[in-house]
């Protein structure tokens, strides 16, 4: 009669054995109880369900949000002889009529559905007239309204529940931080359910994240070094940017296709395909791209601008090397991201309760691209999970090094403070960086800035190292991007910290700008990066003596 959930691997899908949590999860539900399951894209979710559904009497119902993916995994069951059937949108009533009809004569062993579907009242009485075997919320994230993939329909879920308390109910998603953990076991009142966790690493994926100064050709001179012919996905923000950087690309010899949803579906479609099956091509692309695009020999994902979120940078990076064979995540990024990132959650729509949400989501992906230790244990850090250093991510490989940034980040400061205080002025970081390296520009004498005490004091660090201090800064949230627009700059409330010299702040040099010249380290290696001059050091006594005035009243203004 009914066989076990081996037998049914076995027989039915042809595998010899279980991955990973996948035997406990089965056996789990087969016996009736509730599941979350987090596991990573081709983790092997979907026989998680599946097998349950063949071994329980009754109709395995799954709630999937993509018609197209629904479609396709049902193509798939019926090819391997499982009677599997969907309802959504896209049939005309008969074929519906037919559907619910091998439902209620119990001819079903799967039945997929989309979630506004089942939640009408046709589908919730149908199904109370057939034996259901279990439910399978499938991307179960949706059901997270800070997500990125937030589905109203699935809050409606929590209903199932309710109406049917005996059947088991098992939620899966790719998406696993501890808080979207916590939000769907919530939401979908999984309170006992025991939570599956799979490992999230991928340890083919060698991560490598950049600083950007001419992006196009950092790029083009990644793609040409590492991967001559290889295949590869490009991800850019914005629409304008996927052209310019295809058009680059192929003006360069690098066979490079676009995709964004501004282009028309035809074109859209016929470049995946192209993508799809032929040999070393580059898609060029926005986040539109990839979603259900299942390439195993993805050889390279790049970033060319920095992904709002860890997860988003995850997933994305996540289409790279499904084959197990080496593949390389590449980000490039720069204080323009930081700046550029900062400003649009300051004018997003939303409360702000929203905008603190993307304000953290940014944090940790700043602090991703910020750290000196292993990339790969920060990244699976970000998912609760722990690891020793990879020994294959560029920190591991070539450890930057850390220098103490504090003087220089007194500098700038102080420089915010007195253009706010004195002038009533803000600027961005290009001005900022102007002033202290006391160059005359035409904009340095419109406003008189080589009066202020501060013109000229970072004369002794470079603009590349100064936007360096400016991009950690910002990443640290020791400054702030206004919120009056243009991404002009304002202090903090941690910025006084760092002005009273209460905090010393470490940053990151790259470790292409290691100082060539000696390697008498001994010397350096306090605080490489800032020598001071004569007259930089007279300055500072003055700036000592600002910051005890700062301390002694009462401290800095509150927007200041
Ligand atoms: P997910 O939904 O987690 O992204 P899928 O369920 O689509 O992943 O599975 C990804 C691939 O792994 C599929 O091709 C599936 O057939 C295969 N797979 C899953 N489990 C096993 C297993 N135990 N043995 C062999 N292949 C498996
Ligand atoms: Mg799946
Ligand atoms: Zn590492």
């Amino acid at each position: 009669m009914t066989s076990s959930p081996l037998q049914t691997l076995q027989r039915v899908f042809g595998y010899d054995s279980f991955r990973g949590d996948q035997a406990a999860i089965i056996e789990h539900v087969v016996q009736g109880g509730d599941a979350l399951v987090l596991m990573p894209t081709g983790g092997g979710k979907s026989l998680c369900y599946q097998i349950p559904a063949l071994v329980r009497p009754g109709t395995g119902i799954i709630v999937s949000p993509l018609i197209a993916l629904m479609q396709d995994q049902v193509d798939a069951l019926l090819e391997l002889g499982v009677r599997a059937a969907y309802l959504n949108s896209s049939q005309d009533w008969r074929t519906a009529r037919q559907v619910e009809q091998a439902f209620l004569a119990g001819e079903l062993d799967l039945l997929y559905v989309a979630p506004e579907r089942l939640l009408t009242e046709r589908c919730l009485d149908l199904l109370s007239d057939g034996k259901i075997a279990l439910f399978a919320i499938d991307e179960a994230h949706c059901v997270s309204q800070w997500g990125h993939d937030f589905r109203p329909e699935y809050l409606g879920l929590s209903m199932l529940h309710e109406r049917w308390p005996d059947v088991p109910r098992l939620a899966l998603t790719a998406t696993a931080t501890a808080v979207t953990r916590r939000e769907i076991a919530e939401r979908l009142q999984l309170d006992d359910a025991p939570h599956y966790v799979a490992s999230f690493d991928r340890p083919n994926i060698r991560y490598r994240i950049i600083e950007k100064n001419e992006v196009r050709r950092q790029l083009l001179d990644f793609i040409q070094t590492e991967h001559d012919g290889d295949c590869g996905i490009v991800y850019c923000l914005s629409r304008a940017r996927v052209e310019e950087t295809a058009q680059f690309l192929c003006d360069n010899g690098v066979p490079a296709l676009p995709y964004h949803a501004g282009l028309n579906a035809s074109v859209r479609s016929a470049n995946q395909s192209r993508f799809l099956r032929e040999e070393g091509i580059v898609m060029v692309a926005t986040i539109a791209f990839g979603m259900g695009v299942n390439k195993p020999d993805v050889r390279f994902v790049a970033h060319i601008d920095l992904p709002k979120s860890v997860e988003g940078y995850y997933q994305e990076t996540g289409r790279a090397g499904r084959d197990g064979l080496p593949a390389t995540a590449w980000l490039a990024y720069g204080l323009q991201d930081v700046v550029q990132q900062r400003r649009m959650i300051n004018e997003s729509a939303g409360d702000d309760a929203f905008r603190r949400r993307l304000g953290a989501q940014l944090d940790a992906m700043l602090g991703l691209c910020e750290t000196v230790s292993c990339r790969r244990q920060r990244l699976l850090n970000y998912f609760d999970q722990t690891i020793a250093p990879c020994g294959n991510c560029d920190t591991c490989l070539e450890p930057p090094q850390a220098w103490d940034g504090t003087i220089a980040a007194q500098k700038i400061l102080s420089a915010v403070y007195r253009l706010w205080r004195e002038r009533g002025q803000r600027f961005g970081a290009g001005h900022l960086i102007d002033i202290l390296r006391g160059k005359l520009t035409d904009r340095i004498k419109q406003y008189e800035h080589e009066t202020l005490t501060v013109f000229g004091i970072g004369a002794d660090l470079s603009d590349q190292a100064w936007r360096g201090v400016l991009r950690q800064l910002l990443a640290q949230s020791y400054l702030a991007v206004d919120h009056e627009g243009y991404g002009t700059l304002a202090l903090t409330e941690t910025s006084r910290d760092v002005l009273k010299g209460e905090r010393t702040l470490m940053f990151r040099r790259e470790p292409e700008k290691k100082p060539r010249s000696s390697r008498s380290s001994a010397s350096r290696s306090k605080t490489p990066g800032i020598e001071l001059p004569a007259e930089a050091q007279a300055l500072f006594e003055s700036l000592r003596t600002w910051r005890a005035e700062v301390a002694r009243s009462h401290g800095v203004p509150a927007y200041v």
